[in-house]
C-alpha cells in the first residue's frame, strides 16, 4: 500500500547534518514506526515519504522550516552562574530540564563564563538543514487504537 494518512510506516534512516556528521540513526533491525499524518515525524520527511511503498529508498535534504524550525534568539538566555547548585560542574553541552509556565523544557548550556552561563532552549536541531537517507521497511493500515492514540504501537 502507498504511504498516506492513517498508515503506520516503518523506516530505516540515517540523519546527517550539512558537514556529513551522523546525528541520528535507526538501530540495526529496529526501524522507526510512526503514524503518518499525525505529526509523529518532521513535516519535510513526512512529505517526502507520502506516496512511496515498502522497499522504496529515500535521500532527501530538508530545510529548517520543514524540520525543527528556525533557531530563535529569544530562547537563548543568560543566567547567573550562582543559580546552579554549587556541586554541579556547569559545562557547555550539558542539558537539563527547566520548569516554565508552558511545562518542562530541555535546555542546553552553550557558554560558561565567570559570572554568567548562556543557556539555549531551542531544539538541538533547530536552524539546521537535515539530510535523511534510508528505506521504507513496511507500510500497513493503522489500527483503530493507534488512530485513537495518535501514534503507532
Ligand atoms: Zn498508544
Amino acid at each position: 500500500m502507498l504511504v498516506g494518512p492513517n498508515c503506520v510506516v516503518s523506516i530505516y534512516y540515517t540523519l546527517t547534518n550539512d558537514t556529513g556528521d551522523v546525528m541520528d540513526k535507526s538501530p540495526e533491525g529496529q526501524p522507526l514506526s510512526y503514524l503518518h499524518g499525525a505529526a509523529g515525524i518532521i513535516p519535510g520527511l513526512e512529505k517526502e515519504l507520502t506516496g512511496k511503498v515498502a522497499g522504496d529508498e529515500f535521500n532527501v535534504t530538508i530545510t529548517p522550516e520543514e524540520a525543527y524550525g528556525r533557531h530563535q534568539q529569544e530562547m537563548v538566555q543568560q543566567v547567573p552562574r550562582s543559580s546552579f547548585p554549587g556541586d554541579v560542574e556547569v559545562q557547555p553541552g550539558m542539558q537539563f530540564n527547566a520548569q516554565t509556565p508552558n511545562g518542562p523544557v530541555t535546555v542546553m548550556v552553550t557558554l560558561v563564563e565567570e559570572e554568567m552561563v548562556t543557556i539555549d532552549a531551542n531544539h538541538p536541531l533547530a536552524g539546521k538543514t537535515l539530510h535523511f537517507e534510508g528505506k521504507i521497511d513496511a507500510v500497513r493500515e493503522a489500527t483503530q487504537e493507534e488512530l485513537d492514540h495518535g501514534h503507532a504501537h
